[in-house]
């Protein structure tokens, strides 16, 4: 089996019902297995969603959601309520660091887009999108030729999309029909099955398996503080607001 990831479809979803497929537990102790969930787990440069899970009317807190093997394992007391397969239980994400996270995820898609549009050399190859040191490193060697010149335009652009207060839509592409719309994509990409896409306004489609905002409207800011190179990659930093 594997888990349906609810989160995809709805930044804004935080209870949803789930049912039981097992509990078990790994070097980090007691988790459980649902058959969905809108917990985000931990991946992608995003921190994992905490909140509690309400089963037999007793509020479990789960402070990690890790992903494996196409399951999400969520960490909690497990051990102290029998439950059985099939047993539904009710899902609280919790809305502040969600929302943070989201806004984290939302303002990194934002600029590594604007950057790869800026310059053809640059693909985003690894985010972190931690509310602290938020940064996105870029695969390639980059065309331009003065930082600052290029920080500042970067900068420009996303201000532009900030006060248009551009839409961010997530949708269901294939591998081909993105590499059509844009032909500098990762080439780790899996083919010949559908994979998410972010778009932000008119910018490119990027591969993406986050929590964004569905506006830019509810970022106050985001402002690229630095570009350095990094083990051949470049590494730029952002904060956001
Ligand atoms: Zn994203």
């Amino acid at each position: 089996m594997s888990t349906v990831l609810a989160y995809l479809e709805d930044t804004y979803k935080l209870i949803d019902k789930a049912h039981v497929e097992y509990i078990a537990n790994d070097e980090r102790g007691y988790y459980c297995v649902l058959d969905s969930t809108v917990f985000y787990p931990q991946g992608g440069g995003q921190p994992s969603d905490v909140g509690t899970i309400e089963a037999k009317g007793v509020h479990l807190t789960i402070a990690f959601v890790s992903f494996v093997d196409g399951v999400a394992r969520h960490y909690g007391d497990f051990s102290s309520v029998s439950l059985e397969k099939g047993e539904e239980v009710t899902l609280y994400v919790d809305e502040a660091p969600r929302m943070q996270n989201a806004k984290a995820h939302t303002a990194g898609h934002l600029m590594y887009t604007i950057v790869e549009s800026l310059d053809k050399n640059l693909i985003a190859v690894k985010g972190y999108h931690f509310p602290d040191g938020s940064y996105v490193e870029f695969q390639g060697s980059p065309s331009f030729e003065n930082t600052e010149t290029f920080i500042a335009e970067i900068n420009t652009k996303i201000s532009e999309a900030l006060n248009e207060a551009t839409s961010v839509e997530a949708s269901l592409i294939m591998p081909e029909e993105l590499a059509a719309r844009w032909s500098n994509i990762p080439n780790n990409l899996p083919l010949g099955k559908p994979l998410r896409v972010v778009t932000i306004g008119n910018l490119h489609p990027t591969p993406c398996g986050g929590t964004h905002l569905k506006s830019l409207q509810e970022l106050k800011s985001v402002v690229v503080t630095k570009a350095k190179r990094q083990k051949g990659n470049l590494k730029i930093s952002y904060k956001f607001e």
